[in-house]
């Protein structure tokens, strides 16, 4: 039996901090043999934001060169640039006309992140999802890893691949419905300096996060002024402590050690003895991906030939779901 395929992105706006690589690279990679990967550069989706066109183009190159950093195996997945496939804008502008719009409107993430652009909210905002769909429908994904924050997204997708479905091909289905692959240990990561927020790219403190390619001297720094609290002792399960439960977090999934064993180890530590074994582990932890990193991006001919086969691949089955799409839809007028 072919394998299930399963699909995901992520955005080059910024730095990739522990979050991104524990939440969810780290688990693309520990799970890819199982799987047909389809994992793309989501750089579409990069602009709902006001964007700098020299910055776009840097931090698609970097993070295609942290996905092969993180240990993607080319035999598994299919690393492209989602823009590299034009079926994604086209797909996009016919699921658009079946999707009503108060379904966008109702969107948490857009009523979240509309009021925090405040005057700056564009159209691409609010169609976010539906270019979400698009990405997810077009290979006909039979998982999508999903992270709290984008259950309610794969829930529009699904709703508008049956509204589609429903509408043009009741007979013969041309959209596949996507599940949700939900990891039961995918780690959040909270801020460095305030662990009730999650970690994250859009933060604009530098200091809440550790990126994956932080200089040995950035994690300690970072680590040396992160939050914690007065209390001797550390540990996990104090609700009055979340900084405590994310740093032992932390170097619980570095470390590859266990909970108990964590606990233990540190139950009668203070701060200034964890801070330095948190820092020590991190830098250990990023080392190798930090070293792939950088070979990976002073080979440019390698990268860039990465991402060709990547478009290649991809192309064809966008492509091929495209076509009966529009078929479906009535674009079917012989040339
Ligand atoms: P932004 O602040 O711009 O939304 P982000 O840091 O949330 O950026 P995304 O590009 O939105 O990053 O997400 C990429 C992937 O990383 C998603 O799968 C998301 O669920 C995951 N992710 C992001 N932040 C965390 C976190 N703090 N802990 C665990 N997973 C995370
Ligand atoms: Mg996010």
């Amino acid at each position: 039996m072919a394998s299930q395929r399963v699909l995901s992105g992520v955005q080059p706006t910024g730095n990739l901090h522990l979050g991104n690589y524990l939440g969810a690279i780290r688990n693309w990679v520990e799970g890819q043999s199982q799987y047909e990967n389809f994992l793309f550069i989501a750089d579409l989706h990069a602009i709902t934001a006001p964007h700098d066109p020299a910055s776009l183009t840097a931090n698609t190159y970097n993070l295609a060169a942290v996905y092969l950093a993180c240990g993607l195996d080319l035999n598994h997945s299919t690393i492209f640039v989602q823009s590299h496939v034009s079926a994604h804008s086209e797909l996009m502008w016919l699921l658009n006309c079946v999707t009503p719009l108060n379904w966008l409107q109702d969107m948490i993430q857009f009523k979240e992140k509309a009021v925090k652009q405040g005057e700056n909210v564009n159209t691409g905002l609010l169609d976010y999802p539906v270019l979400m769909a698009a990405d997810i429908l077009l290979y006909q994904a039979d998982k999508v890893p999903v992270g709290e924050d984008q259950k309610q997204h794969l829930e529009l997708t699904r709703d508008i691949a049956n509204r589609f479905n429903y509408l043009f091909c009741r007979e013969n289905p041309v959209l596949k419905l996507p599940n949700p692959l939900i990891r039961a240990e995918g780690a959040r990561v909270m801020s460095l300096t305030d662990g009730t927020r999650k970690m994250s790219k859009s933060d604009p403190s530098d200091m809440s996060r550790i990126n994956l390619l932080d200089t040995p001297e950035q994690i300690q720094n970072k680590i040396k002024r992160c939050k914690t609290d007065s209390v001797r002792g550390l540990t996990f399960d104090n609700s009055q402590r979340p900084e405590a439960r994310n740093l032992l977090t932390l170097y619980t999934v570095l470390s590859g050690k266990t909970k108990e064993e964590v606990a233990a180890e540190c139950q009668d530590m203070g701060w200034g003895q964890f801070k330095p074994l948190l820092t020590e582990t991190t830098i250990n932890a990023l080392k190798p991906i930090q070293e792939k990193y950088h070979a990976v991006m002073d080979d440019k001919g390698y990268l860039e030939s990465v991402l060709r086969d990547g478009r290649e691949k991809a192309q064809a089955i966008a492509s091929s779901t495209l076509s009966q799409v529009k078929s479906a839809m009535g674009y079917s007028l012989p040339l």
